[in-house]
């Protein structure tokens, strides 16, 4: 059953709409590097669904029989109120929060699809295919250009990020997004990821920090 709420980091319920995640592709170097792809001139934007989303705190739950399925940890933006066509000025002032989020992704399925032209969804945008943890509160992030996050998977590191890595920073990218469609509140932003994609396995368990706000203990069911 469908139960996602956006929550804070004392766990308390977050007093915004749930909305869509528009996530951004190709957004540090190593990653477009680790997949063989092009470095994009202006970013690289998909939607996943509210259905996408579920709470990191709990099992992931990876789809089976559609071949690998995909970490990919992300810096994840919570939008408090609309942008649209949006200054640097007024995406500073938008923003709730910052949290992680996985952008699950069915790898094989997405090579066939990027080799038809054909969009990514089914890879990309299934049910739960969007973890989400809790968010810390935007004026206790010191620097949106220097968080620093990591996932462990059964104890070893297998993503490593600074947010000071990406090609476009986050309020450039909500900027850019801004002006392609709207923002609203309860929207959420995914940043993109850096190099360490691979294959998660039922019973893996898995270690996400955020650094200085907080740690998520899981495993992949
Ligand atoms: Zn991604």
């Amino acid at each position: 059953m469908f139960e996602y709420r956006h929550i804070d980091s004392d766990g308390n319920n977050i007093d915004l709409p749930l909305g869509k995640v528009v996530c951004v592709g190709r957004n540090y170097l190593q990653h477009i590097k680790e997949l063989d792809n092009e470095v994009p001139s202006t970013p690289l934007l998909f939607i996943k669904p509210t259905t996408a989303l579920c709470d990191l705190n709990k099992p992931v739950v990876i789809p089976k029989n559609f071949g690998p399925c995909h970490n990919e940890l992300e810096v994840a933006i919570l939008i408090k109120s609309p942008l649209c066509k949006a200054s640097t000025e007024d995406v500073t002032a938008a923003i709730w929060g910052v949290g992680l989020g996985l952008d699950l992704t069915l790898r094989d399925v997405q090579s066939t699809l990027k080799k038809q032209g054909h969009p990514w969804e089914r890879a990309k945008a299934f049910d739960a295919s969007c973890p989400m943890s809790q968010f810390a509160a935007v004026n206790r992030v010191e620097n949106l250009t220097d968080i620093d996050f990591s996932l462990q998977v059964n104890n070893e590191l297998r993503q490593l990020g600074n947010s000071q890595h990406m090609l476009f920073s986050i309020v450039k990218l909500l900027v850019n997004i801004s002006h392609a469609f709207t923002l609203l509140p309860g929207d959420i932003v995914m940043t993109g990821t850096p190099k360490g994609v691979a294959s998660l396995s039922v019973g893996d368990e898995l270690l996400i920090d955020l650094n200085g706000h907080f740690s998520i203990m899981t495993n992949v069911v």
